[in-house]
């Protein structure tokens, strides 16, 4: 085999309660749609390999040197209500690798049903595997932590859902795969030899400083924090915020149901699923400090003194919101070029969202056009925009770096849901073009290009998608 990964399988050694070996199911006619070479390099994986080759690994019907495939158990809470189990249904990791990123997980995605897919097919079809795919490495490309995308493969197999689609797998390299929901199952179980080793073991890989839990749970809420405030800069909406779609590296991960919104309003959802906005573009700051709440509920049975556990931890919970708050006006106030941020400024700040929420601005292109100088064009009161524009340019006064400032945060371009639908229904019919396209142009947002212009535009009332479906 012309392809050597390193494998480091360090979940394997852990309690045997947290997963069980379990192989993907073959595919018949595996064919690689994309893997992606950069980021193998990173991960020290070398490879020599012919497409087929590849196709046959990424597809679930070789394995490669090293691998020790495991599904991972988890449980989690979905749209609030507890579910006692859950775990990897569709996904299998082939194991671990350390290179120059550091250590990673390597995990197929749609490759055959484990003993956890209850009574799922443990499939995915290539919409999902595409939209993950480019909407993953265009995040990455923004800045924002989130699991990479190493390969897509057709599996020449139809997966059936609201009707026959092509059959795809993906392959998905994370910090780890370690969720809220990991520590939630092991907590309910009251199983404190699990817990005990999956803390120890989720120390050691991402908060090594962390000394106690406490310091471990304030370190998650941190990296928390930080990525629900990047997602708010860019106008995403993760779509199924549930403690299972939750990680404890602080990345981004499970893209279900997920968008960058177009016009801006807070209330905005995609996710066919979320009929009552709990996972809303504006209350995903709320959602995950209900979910650091459960993971602090979670690590009680860690400390020797529950009643003092109770009141750290609810402490430290209960700072999260003021923390948000302060990267939010950090991270917004960079959006209109202020790099010295005064309280102040967040009337400043809400005082644009409100206007382009009421005059349906588009997110991106008002932010962007900001970072050249001024965004009129965004609005149909010219006035009201005028005013605010005005008191901006006040606020300012001589910052000569107010606009590179914006250009470093404000992209150009985003991963549209309408043009990453267009891109699936091409594929579906037998174009890649679209897809291969949209990946590239997403590897530099921030930069104004002539050919990629249309990239850059918002839907037209034809092209808007108003929900993202979970079938996925
Ligand atoms: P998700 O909505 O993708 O976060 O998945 C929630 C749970 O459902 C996880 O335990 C998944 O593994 C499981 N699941 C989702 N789709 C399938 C499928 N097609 N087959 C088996 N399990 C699935
Ligand atoms: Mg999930």
């Amino acid at each position: 085999m012309s392809i050597s990964i390193p494998f480091d399988n360090s979940y394997t050694r852990l309690p045997s309660q947290l997963f069980r070996r379990h192989l993907p199911t073959p595919v018949p006619t595996p064919r690689l749609i994309e893997f992606n070479q950069a980021l193998a390099q990173d991960l020290g994986i070398k490879n020599t390999s012919q497409d087929i080759e590849l196709a046959n690994i990424f597809g679930g019907n070789t394995m490669p040197d090293g691998a020790d495939p495991i599904a991972q158990l988890y449980a989690g809470h979905q749209f609030g209500h507890w579910n006692p189990q859950l775990g990897d249904g569709r996904a299998i990791m082939l194991g671990e690798v350390v290179g120059p990123l550091g250590r990673r997980d390597i995990q197929l995605k749609g490759s055959g049903p484990t003993p956890y897919s209850r009574n799922g097919d443990g499939r995915a079809w290539l919409g999902p595997v595409l939209r993950e795919y480019v909407v993953s490495e265009a995040m990455h490309a923004l800045g924002i932590p989130t699991t990479r995308a190493l390969a897509a493969v057709e599996t020449g197999q139809p997966v059936q859902r609201e009707k026959a689609f092509p059959g795809a797998v993906i392959t998905r390299v994370a910090a780890s795969h370690i969720r809220v929901g990991t520590f939630q199952i092991m907590a309910a179980r009251q199983d404190l030899d699990g817990l005990k080793a999956l803390y120890d073991h989720a120390v050691a890989r991402h908060y090594p400083q962390a000394n106690d839990p406490l310091a471990f749970l304030e370190a998650v809420i941190e990296a928390q924090a930080q990525l629900i405030v990047k997602w708010l800069s860019v106008g995403f909406i993760h779509g199924v915020m549930n403690t299972d779609n939750c990680t404890i590296s602080g990345e981004t991960i499970d893209y279900g149901p997920c968008a960058f919104m177009d016009n801006f309003h807070p209330m905005t959802v995609f996710s066919s699923i979320d009929r009552t906005g709990r996972y809303a573009y504006g209350s995903q700051p709320d959602i995950i400090v209900w979910n650091m709440a459960q993971l602090a509920t979670s690590l009680i049975p860690l400390m020797p003194d529950t009643d003092q556990a109770v009141a750290d931890f609810t402490k430290a919970v209960h700072a999260m919101p003021d923390r948000i708050q302060d990267l939010w006006l950090e991270t917004f106030a960079a959006k209109i070029g202020i790099d010295d941020p005064q309280p102040e400024d967040a009337a400043l700040i809400n005082s644009l969202l409100k206007l382009m929420s009421d005059q349906n601005a588009d997110f991106t292109n008002t932010f962007f056009d900001l970072s050249q100088g001024n965004a009129r064009d965004q609005f149909t009161d010219r006035a009201s925009y005028d005013a605010w524009h005005k008191g901006w340019k006040t606020r300012l006064n001589s910052n000569g770096n107010a606009e590179k400032i914006m250009q470093s945060v404000n992209p150009w371009i985003i991963p549209r849901n309408h043009q990453v639908e267009s891109m699936i229904q091409s594929a579906v019919d037998g174009d890649y073009a679209p897809f291969h396209r949209l990946n590239a142009a997403l590897k530099s947002p921030f930069a104004k290009r002539e050919e990629d212009q249309d990239l850059s535009h918002p839907p037209l009332e034809n092209e808007r998608v108003l929900a993202t479906f979970c079938g996925t």
